[in-house]
């Protein structure tokens, strides 16, 4: 899951960068409003960490154009003690959630994944397909009950996928979903990923749209 950082403070985007990653996001971190709306307009985010105060252009500023444009995807911004104003602007202009610095990095994370799942329509932490059940917190993956373990971007492409079922996502969706801009995507490597579920969950659960992409079959039960 692609996750925007915006922050100007090297330290905590640092932080934010290392933490949102052991969290199993693909955070990519830039520190000025105007690179943000860059990021915004070339790749496609689940959700962005947004501070108030930053260069060049203000979190507020960011938010406020990027609503206008009529985006959708859950803005998370980060506001500085004592600063109701900010919090206050932040929401009335579109903000979804907000975090008072500082904070941990375990609750911006809960936040976090609460937001993606409110946007995707559900209220349910886990997410089930047939007889494959999710569990985003705690990484956990199971069939029929029974624990399968995967690597971290095979959790990842199938969250992605069960997150999606019925649609169909080209291999650059996916991959964008997968990568972030520190990331070295060698080729084929979805296709690798892909293969690996086929052989853990059977050879159904993504199927191949030649020419397209891939697709998690909605359940027809
Ligand atoms: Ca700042």
């Amino acid at each position: 899951m692609r996750i925007l950082v915006v922050e100007d403070d090297p330290l905590l985007g640092d932080a934010l960068q290392v933490g949102l990653r052991q969290s199993g996001f693909v955070p990519d971190w830039i520190s000025d409003g105007i690179g943000a709306e860059h990021a915004l307009a070339t790749t496609d985010y689940v959700a962005v960490v947004l501070d108030i105060g930053l260069p060049r252009r203000s979190g507020l500023e960011v938010l406020r154009r990027l609503r206008a444009e009529g985006r959708q995807l859950p803005v998370l911004i980060l506001t500085a003690r004592d600063t109701l104003e900010d919090r206050i602007g932040g929401l009335d202009n579109g903000a979804d959630d907000y975090l008072v610095k500082p904070f941990e990095m375990a609750e911006l994370a809960a936040r976090l994944r609460a937001l993606v799942r409110r946007s995707g329509g559900s209220s349910q932490p886990n997410l089930v397909h047939g007889a494959i059940e999710l569990d985003p917190a705690s990484h956990r993956v199971s069939l029929d009950g029974q624990t399968v373990t995967l690597s971290a971007k095979e959790f990842s492409l199938l969250q992605v996928f069960m997150q999606n079922s019925g649609r169909v996502l080209s291999r650059q969706q996916l991959e964008e979903q997968l990568y972030g801009w520190d990331d070295d995507t060698g080729s084929n490597t979805i296709e690798v990923y892909i293969h690996h579920l086929r052989r853990k969950f059977g050879r159904d659960v993504v199927r191949t749209v030649r020419g397209v992409g891939y697709l998690m079959p909605r359940e027809t039960a």
